[in-house]
Parts: C-alpha cells; sequence; structure tokens
C-alpha cells in the first residue's frame, strides 16, 4: 500500500518527462499499485491530467506534496509485462513516458477526466463505448398498400429466417432508413442488443486436418524444437511465394496452443487480417481476437478486453497487435517481416520486431519471421547463425514460379504503340480471358493523370502546401493532392506563366478505363485507396473477385501482397520505374519484394502462372533478378552495396528530423541540434559516430510544414542512444527562438 506514487503524466514534453512524486490518499493506498492509471493535479492551476502510476514509494522531491485526485479500477490496470514494455520504449525510442502508455493501452481502454457530481471534483471516467446495436425483429405483416419495395420485401423475408443486427442487414444491403420506416408501419421492431465480442462469428469451423508436404513438415520439424523449450528463439521462414508458409505456421500454432500456450500473428496491413482471421477461426475455433486500427472504438476495446480477460488463445493484428496484453506467449509470428509497415512513423518511433524480440525474450517464446523476400537484415542475420534458417523451395502442388517476361516500353513507343498497356501484356490478357482466368495488374499510382505539366515552361502544378505535384481525379473532376488532402478545380493554364497545362501520367483510374475500352466484355475491378475508402469494401471486393465476378483487378500495392486466388494466372506491372528511382537505401529492396510479391499472386493452384513486367529500363539489374524471383542473387548483390555504402546490417542509422513553418528556422534548428550533438560526442571520441547533414527532407514541405534532417550512422547502443538522449534534453533546454520539432528514428542494426 504505497503512500506516495511516482506518475508519468500526459502531455509532458520531452524535456519535462520525468516521474513526478504524489501523495496517496489512505483510502485510495488499496486500489493503487505499479500501472495504475490515476488522475493528478499538475502545473500552476493544478489542472487535472491523466498519468499512470511507473513507481511506488517514491521519494518525495518537495516538503509539500499533491495528492492524487482518483484512481481507476485495477481491470484498467497495465500488466507487468506492458508496464516494462513502456519503460522499453521510452529508452530505445525517445518517447515519453504516456507517449509510451498510449502505444501499449489502446483507446477507449482508457479513463478520460471528469467532473464528480458535485460539479468541482476531478474524476476519472470511463470512455463510453457502445456496447449495444440495434436488433430487427418482425411482428406484423407488410401492409397492401402502398405496394411495397424490393428492398422492404427483402427484409422481410430475411427476419422470416429471426431477428437480426443492423450490422447485418448493412451487409446485405438494407439501410437503416429502410428498416426504421417498416418499424413505424409497425411491421418490424426494434430493440437493443450486446454487441458480440466475436467480430467474425460467421466463420465456420472446419477443422480439417493439416497434412504438410514433405518439405512443409522438415520446416516444421526443424522449428519444433525451438517452439517446444522455454528459452527465447528467433527463427526465419523463407518460403517462396505459394510454398504455403501460412500452414506451416498454423502447424506451430496448434502446437503451442496444446503446450497451454498462446500464439501472437503479425500481419503488415489491416487488409490482410480477415484471411488470416478466416484461417485461424476455421482451424481453431473462437478464441481468435484481433487487433487493428481500422476497427472501432467499441470493437477494439471489446477485442482487447477480451484479450486481458483470458478469452483469447490467438491474437492477429497489424502493428500495434504486438502490444496486446497477452499472457505466456510461446510463439510470434511476423508474416511478411520485411515490409515498412512494421515500423511506426509517429511517436513511439518503434519497430514490430524489436518489440517481438523482447517480448519474445521475456516469454521464452519462438519469434518466427517468415517472408517470400526477407529483409536484407533478417536474412543476413540467418546466414550469420543470429537466427534459425528454414526454408521452402518449392510451390504447394508443384507448379513452378511463374515464368516473368519484360517489356520494353521504349521499343513499343517506337513501333507505334503509344498505349500504356503493351501489346505483349494486352494479348496475354486476351487470351487469359478467353480461358476463362483471371488477371492481376500492379499500378501503383492513384488518380487519373498523375500530374499536369505546363508546355511553355516546363513547371509541374504542385500543391501551394506540399512539395508534390497534384493528381488529376476524374470521377470527381478535381486535382489533389495526395498528402495533405488539398484539392481544386483543375486548371488549364500554368498558374507561373500562363501556358497551356498538359495532364500526363497515368493512374489507376485511367488504367481502369482503357483496359474497359480495350476489353469491352471483361469485368474490372479497381483496388486503390479511393475504391475501398469505405468500412470493409476492401473486403467486400476481394471476396466478389474471388468469386469470379471480376476478370481483371488492376490496383495500388494493395494487390500485391497475401491474396491467394487459384485462378489468377497472369500478373502484369505497369509504371514500376519510379520506384527504380526512389531514394533511401532499402530502394531496390522495396522493389525487388514489391514485383516478386505480385507476381507471386500467379499461378498458385492448378495452372502455371505468367507475368509482365513493363518497363524503360529493361536491363535494370534489380528488375531482372526480380523477374527471375531469384532472392540468393539478389541479395548477394545488395549486401555488397550495403557493405560498400556503410547502410545497415553493417550500422545502425539513426534519422533526426526537424519540422517548422518557416524554412529558415528549421535549418537553424538542424544546425543547432548538429553542432550540440559534436559538442556531446567529442567527450567521447572512441563512440563510432558519422554525421550526414543536415539536408533538406526528400519532401521539402508537407502541408505547410519544412522538413530538414541528420542522418547519423551509428552503433545503436546504450551509450549511442545516451549520446542523443542528452543531445536531445540540452536542445530542449535552449529555448531557441524557432519552433522546429524534433522527431529521432533510430534503426538498429540488428534488424
Ligand atoms: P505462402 O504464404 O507461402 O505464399 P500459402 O500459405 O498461402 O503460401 O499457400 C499457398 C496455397 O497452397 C494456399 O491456397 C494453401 O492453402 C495451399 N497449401 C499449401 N500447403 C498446403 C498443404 N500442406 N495442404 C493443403 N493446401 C496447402
Ligand atoms: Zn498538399
Amino acid at each position: 500500500m504505497p503512500k506516495t506514487v511516482g506518475v508519468a503524466v500526459s502531455n509532458a514534453t520531452f524535456h519535462f518527462d520525468k516521474l513526478y512524486t504524489y501523495a496517496v490518499m489512505p483510502d485510495q493506498q488499496n486500489a493503487v499499485k505499479l500501472g495504475s492509471m490515476v488522475l493528478v493535479p499538475f502545473g500552476r492551476g493544478s489542472r487535472a491530467r491523466m498519468g499512470v502510476v511507473l513507481a511506488c514509494d517514491a521519494e518525495p522531491e518537495s516538503a509539500k506534496l499533491k495528492y492524487l485526485f482518483d484512481v481507476a479500477p485495477a481491470s484498467a490496470c497495465l500488466t507487468p509485462e506492458l508496464l516494462r514494455l513502456v519503460h522499453f520504449l521510452k529508452e530505445r525510442t525517445f518517447c515519453t513516458y504516456y507517449e509510451a502508455v498510449k502505444a501499449v493501452i489502446p483507446y477507449g481502454a482508457q479513463y478520460k477526466p471528469a467532473v464528480a457530481a458535485d460539479g468541482v471534483t476531478p474524476v476519472l471516467q470511463k470512455q463510453l463505448t457502445r456496447h449495444t446495436e440495434n436488433s430487427y425483429r418482425l411482428v406484423g405483416g407488410l401492409p397492401p398498400k402502398p405496394k411495397p419495395t424490393a428492398k422492404q420485401l427483402a427484409a422481410v423475408a430475411l427476419l422470416g429466417g429471426g431477428p437480426r443486427t443492423l450490422n447485418e442487414l448493412e451487409d446485405k444491403g438494407i439501410s437503416r432508413a429502410v428498416l426504421d420506416n417498416l418499424c413505424t408501419k409497425g411491421v418490424l421492431e426494434c430493440s437493443k442488443v450486446n454487441k458480440s465480442i466475436d467480430l467474425y462469428s460467421s466463420i465456420p469451423l472446419k477443422n480439417e486436418p493439416i497434412t504438410l508436404t514433405q518439405e512443409q513438415q522438415a520446416a516444421y520439424d526443424a522449428l519444433l524444437p525451438k517452439l517446444e523449450d522455454d528459452a527465447p528463439h528467433s527463427a526465419l521462414l523463407y518460403g517462396v511465394t505459394g510454398s504455403g508458409k501460412t500452414l506451416v505456421f498454423l502447424k506451430l500454432i496448434a502446437r503451442c496452443l496444446e503446450q497451454g500456450r498462446r500464439a501472437l500473428v503479425m500481419v503488415p496491413e489491416i487488409s490482410l487480417t480477415p484471411q488470416m482471421i478466416l484461417r485461424l477461426k476455421s482451424q481453431f475455433g473462437r478464441r481468435v481476437a484481433v487487433q487493428h486500427s481500422a476497427l472501432n472504438h467499441t470493437e477494439r476495446l471489446l477485442q482487447w478486453q477480451m484479450i486481458q480477460d483470458d478469452g483469447a488463445d490467438i491474437v492477429v493484428g497489424t502493428r500495434s497487435a504486438i502490444f496486446s496484453p497477452l499472457e505466456n506467449i510461446g510463439l510470434i509470428i511476423i508474416d511478411e517481416e520485411q515490409e515498412h509497415t512494421y515500423r511506426s512513423e509517429s511517436a513511439p518511433r518503434y519497430s514490430a520486431h524489436e518489440v517481438a524480440r523482447q517480448r519474445a525474450a521475456e516469454n521464452g517464446a519462438l519469434l518466427l519471421l517468415a517472408s517470400a523476400t526477407p529483409s536484407t537484415e533478417s536474412f543476413y542475420a540467418a546466414q550469420h547463425g543470429r537466427t534459425q534458417l528454414v526454408r521452402l523451395t518449392q510451390r504447394y502442388g508443384g507448379n513452378p514460379l511463374p515464368t516473368v517476361q519484360i517489356v520494353d516500353m521504349r521499343a513499343e513507343l517506337a513501333a507505334g504503340n503509344p498505349r500504356e498497356i503493351s501489346l505483349a501484356l494486352e494479348d496475354a490478357i486476351r487470351r487469359n480471358l478467353d480461358a476463362g482466368k483471371q488477371t492481376i495488374l500492379l499500378l501503383n499510382r492513384r488518380g487519373y493523370q498523375t500530374m499536369a505539366q505546363c508546355e511553355d515552361c516546363r513547371e509541374v502544378l504542385k500543391c501551394t502546401k506540399c512539395s508534390v505535384p497534384m493528381v488529376y481525379h476524374k470521377a470527381a473532376h478535381k486535382v489533389l493532392c495526395h498528402y495533405c488532402g488539398s484539392q481544386m478545380e483543375p486548371p488549364t493554364v500554368c498558374p507561373a506563366c500562363g501556358g497551356k497545362l498538359q495532364y500526363r501520367g497515368f493512374g489507376t483510374q485511367k488504367a481502369e478505363e482503357e483496359l474497359a475500352k480495350l476489353f469491352p466484355d471483361a469485368r474490372v475491378l479497381r483496388m486503390d485507396q479511393d475504391s475501398t475508402a469505405a468500412k470493409d469494401a476492401h473486403e467486400k471486393l476481394l471476396a466478389r473477385f474471388a468469386n469470379h465476378e471480376y476478370d481483371i483487378m488492376v490496383g495500388t500495392q494493395m494487390v500485391a501482397k497475401g491474396l491467394d486466388f487459384e485462378d489468377v494466372t497472369l500478373v502484369g506491372v505497369l509504371g514500376i520505374d519510379s520506384l527504380l528511382f526512389a531514394q533511401g537505401f532499402r530502394a531496390y529492396e522495396n522493389v525487388f519484394s514489391l514485383i516478386t510479391q505480385v507476381v507471386g499472386r500467379s499461378g498458385r493452384a492448378r495452372d502455371p502462372g505468367f507475368a509482365i513486367i513493363q518497363t524503360t529500363d529493361p536491363d535494370n539489374p534489380v528488375l531482372n533478378l526480380a523477374a527471375a524471383q531469384d532472392y540468393d542473387a539478389f541479395f548477394e548483390q545488395e549486401i555488397a552495396y550495403r557493405k560498400l555504402g556503410l547502410y545497415p546490417p553493417f550500422c545502425g542509422l539513426c534519422v533526426i528530423g526537424f519540422a517548422g513553418a518557416k524554412e529558415i528556422e528549421v535549418a537553424r534548428a538542424a544546425a543547432r541540434f548538429a553542432a550540440l550533438l559534436g559538442q556531446q560526442a567529442a567527450k567521447q571520441p572512441d563512440l563510432p559516430l558519422r554525421v550526414l547533414g543536415p539536408t533538406p527532407g526528400s519532401i521539402e514541405k508537407i502541408n505547410d510544414t519544412y522538413r530538414y534532417k541528420l542522418t547519423i550512422k551509428c552503433r545503436n547502443d546504450r551509450r549511442f542512444r545516451d549520446l542523443v538522449r542528452s543531445t536531445l534534453e540540452r536542445y530542449e533546454q535552449e529555448k531557441l527562438p524557432s519552433k522546429a520539432t524534433v522527431a529521432v528514428d533510430l534503426h538498429s542494426d540488428g534488424d
């Protein structure tokens, strides 16, 4: 029963982020413990602020301690492991305590400040969440007049089978307006029911026995001892596309559950969760929980509580799911482990890999990374024995990897085809259509025309707030900025010189239109951020594609990953060239991975697959290695380049970003930080360090905010992190006139 506590307070800036000591009233002493959420008076005026108890019986820093306002019930308390993760994040990512707290408990699991009934006392109040939803049931027949609409008839027919929730009815295309109207007519009755905690309740349990192929069995056997003992281990499952990595996961999870332990399965994108859930639920039943950011607050909270209350054996989710309050973890799987989405781009700037490694260590679990194109760092670690390497070299069912043809688009133009779809691709699509097969086309740019350029001064039409080109969207007849969302009527003349603007470039909307012209009978599905904005749209569209309601799917990188459709036998890659020249040391790795992934969607079942890559740079070595799907050769080339240029895994990389409204001040802030860092580093001449910059960000301005960065090649160890931390503290103390904000993003050398 602590008399004083050390509290991490919300909204503390980095410089003032420490544990503040508070006194605990006698009647609160039973409730307070490490990890409790509390409400505290803070600063002048003693305004109420949220906090979390991170120390008990803390040393009072002054004689006059303030008392806690209120303490949340124990159910809102952080588990000991999550508490340790808060400290881990603070140490590794330079965030504040409370930023770390917010990462480990989702919004909604938290309490918020409120005022008690007396109108004065600050208290904690549970965030209101809607735990109920509307349910409709049939109570009368449809009146004969006026004539019932088709939707009304459909609603009545559906409800003839028993009551249904609004959500279920909306899924069948019946709107709330139709239902409410039937209620006023006395046909239906509406009541509130508790929301089902089971988000995917309609998935039938199949529990078919899994029979692994010989190669899959060998992989499983190699991993099993690491799963079965209590020590932490890590392994990399490197398996070509379609080799059945998921089946190996399922077997390992089954074994993990048999041992009475839990499993955490990470996927890189929300769009890939439904498929994974489908497989896990049909195999293992109901005790599967989901965590990702597209769930609404109530769903997210219900799922979180289900995990906390020991109601889940398996958790599936995207990056933040790594913080699930799952206990006794035996297995953590990170699928498509090379994906950049596993790194957080806002505070705390963590990578799911490093948190996973930490949790595996705490739980004595097996951390299994899986990919057809592992990140260079992960493969290097496996090659050097720091991680166990397990391979799957063959596709399930014995199909070879797809045959890939590279088409030179310059030659295409010279031969008189001005279109963005080459004759070879056109021909292949036509043959595929005739054979009743499906086609996936990757075009990594959404919109209609991707830029507008002046015919006279060659100036490109840019966003007024961002240094990026505006993109024309035909349906809305607007030009849009994909960074800040600004939009305007498409201008016809150049804002700089008044010359004529020419709209060019090929986005997914235009591709959809071209395909409709070339293949008038084909059913074309466009998949991009615009076409999948509605809730569940993504899932529904994919289900319809699987159901053969479409022949061709054209889309951005969301069509490249994880999809498993048996009748897709052709893949086309359009306009990948810009990515080949992208900045950043991972550019080649990303292109290689993207192409290999999308090509790997072809020919996964009975029929062999084929793919065409269109490019203006047909001799490009990365493209050619991707076409050959030769990861090993790509890795050899890439690792040599990393070594020569001194990039991870041969060093750690720390990027310190500066942002602010005035360019000159941002530049000055960056320079000042660099100088302070230099002073601090001079005290430790043996610390390996190479500072590059400051330089303007690769996109100089986003949403009227200028960006500069400092790139440091370093060794990511405690000494280096202490150096950055002390520099940050000094920088924050200095109170420069500029308002630039600082963000530190540290890539370790190990992952
Ligand atoms: P990967 O993730 O390695 O690309 P998947 O795990 O999606 O591959 O497997 C590819 C396809 O082959 C899936 O449709 C999967 O169900 C099937 N498959 C793989 N291995 C087996 C197996 N042992 N038994 C039955 N089906 C399998
Ligand atoms: Zn913009």
